[in-house]
């Protein structure tokens, strides 16, 4: 006996045997209301198949945003787009990226470090940067890029400098709500993939406005580039953005929508890792795994320092990944750490 649609049973059945919803039906997936019974289901069974297909493990990111500045992209959704921002320049000092690298590597859990620049960055100073940093951050802490549109060439001189792989999306609304040309993103990411760097993405910024059919097409867009880690974000209404005093979704319905991304990947051989923001536990029991430590600029947060404001620190995601009930972090170099009660406590500064 099931008490919800036979559609998301089989759904749920195919996703335990390796096989994978379609876009349409995803986007039947993501029409149900986040506290049907259907989605309840649909989240639960995505959590399972994560935490089955990774040995209940999780996965510490943390990023470090080095500059910022009125940003010609303009996203209507950011704190730095020029037309809205509020936020002084900022360059973060040399002592200053070393001291924050550090910080955020010393436990030796670190899976990734995301160094963020702007936009219209300059690739060589990005790439001193990145030296700098692959020359603090241990081998078992991967670098990966958060920058503008970039060529082929300037992803291998970021790969000579360091990088292991690049964050880079085409998002919801690009080129309508952004500057930027949805085809440019596109290929930003096939040089990446020529480069021989992996690809992490997500699919964002999420708002009430979005249909299921745009947010199906996003999963599967992201999907296509082979990530090594995906997953969801809402977007945040940042004050003197024109999404200021608009609707956000909710936290369940963004583990809804977690769920289905992770469903929609039961049939690749290695499941990405999955992370979402805000930071929240529901999507922790919805099939995603990964949290982001932040410090610097954050371009869903006015504030110069995030870190004391909408970033979390190391310790504050160790505790979040154990209440979520994850007993295991893996390290950007295959190998595992168990997460307990005492580990959280001898890593705790
Ligand atoms: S989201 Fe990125 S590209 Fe867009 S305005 Fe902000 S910093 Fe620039």
């Amino acid at each position: 006996m099931v008490y919800y649609d036979e559609f998301v049973n089989t759904i749920i059945e195919n996703a335990w045997q390796g096989i994978a919803p379609t876009q349409e039906e995803c986007v039947k997936l993501l029409s149900y209301d986040p506290a049907s019974p259907e989605a309840c289901a649909m989240r639960g069974a995505a959590d399972g198949l994560m935490r089955n297909r990774t040995g209940n493990a999780a996965v510490l990111f943390a990023q470090i945003g080095v500059s910022c500045h009125p940003c010609p992209a303009n996203c209507s959704f950011c704190a730095f787009a020029q037309e809205y921002t509020q936020m002084p320049a900022f360059k973060m000092s040399d002592e200053d990226i070393v001291a924050a690298t550090e910080s955020f590597t010393q436990d030796g859990d670190l899976f990734g470090l995301w160094i963020m620049a702007m936009a219209d960055y300059d690739v060589d100073e990005y790439c001193r940067i990145i030296k700098l940093v692959r020359e603090t951050a241990p081998s078992v802490t991967n670098i990966y890029s958060n920058v503008g549109d970039s060529s082929l060439e300037d992803f291998l001189k970021m790969k000579e400098a360091g990088i292991d792989g690049v964050y880079h999306i085409c998002r919801l609304g690009e080129g309508e709500v952004t500057n930027l040309d949805p085809k440019a993103r596109m290929q930003t990411i096939q040089n990446a993939i020529d480069a021989g760097l992996d690809v992490l993405n997500a699919v964002e910024p999420i708002g009430p406005e979005h249909t299921p059919e745009q947010i199906a097409e996003q999963i599967m867009l992201m999907r296509k580039t082979d990530p090594i880690q995906t997953g969801v974000m809402k977007r945040i209404n940042v004050p003197g953005t024109p999404f200021e005093g608009t609707g956000e979704i909710s936290h369940y319905r963004l583990a809804q929508i977690a769920a289905v991304q992770v469903l929609a990947h039961a049939d690749v051989e290695k499941l990405p890792w999955i992370g979402h923001h805000e930071p929240c536990e529901a999507c922790y029991v919805s099939g995603t795994n990964l949290i982001t430590a932040e410090t610097g600029v954050n371009p869903r947060d006015t504030a110069e320092e995030t870190s004391a404001s909408r970033g979390m620190d190391l310790t504050d995601c160790r505790i979040m990944l154990y209440e979520a009930g994850f007993t295991k972090l893996a390290k950007g170099d295959g190998t595992f750490v168990d997460l307990d009660v005492d580990y959280i406590k001898e890593h705790t500064h």
